[in-house]
């Protein structure tokens, strides 16, 4: 049987091929939210301003009725830390006490670069990256 984490994380990838019409320059970036093996919430990253994965989750959570206090939240891409055009992600995952937070990979933008797992780390719940090395978007066109 195939570690939660990788199915849950092959979700989250497949939704981010849903954003990459939309997400350029951005990355296309998919994020589900899972509780008791479920997946109760999901999102991917919108048009260049709009919401990113993470927060399009959220307000998808929200729109369900769903509590997401408490679960796990998988997303290709480290959720980011700085304040660009919105908000940090990590800062809402954090506000809203998700119980554990799974990245595909480190954010390669220097902007970012392990700092959005870091406020994970100060003030939030747990986070683990999959793959420890900051490289090319997962589900991107030219994986590796
Ligand atoms: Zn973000």
């Amino acid at each position: 049987m195939q570690h939660p984490d990788s199915y849950f994380m092959e979700q989250a990838i497949r939704l981010s091929a849903k954003g990459r019409p939309l997400s350029p320059p951005n990355p296309a970036v998919g994020c589900v939210i899972v509780r008791d093996g479920e997946i109760i919430a999901s999102g991917f990253t919108q048009k260049a301003g709009g919401h990113h994965a993470e927060i399009e989750a959220l307000t998808d959570a929200e729109r369900r009725g769903v509590n997401i206090e408490g679960a796990t939240v998988y997303v290709t891409l480290e959720p980011c830390s700085h304040y660009g055009r919105t908000p940090p992600c990590a800062l809402a995952l954090i506000n809203h006490r998700v119980g554990r937070v799974v990245a595909a990979m480190k954010d390669p933008n220097p902007l970012v670069a392990g700092k959005g797992l870091a406020m994970f780390e100060a003030a939030g719940p747990p986070a683990a990256c999959l793959r420890k090395r900051p490289g090319k978007a997962i589900g991107g066109s030219s994986p590796g």
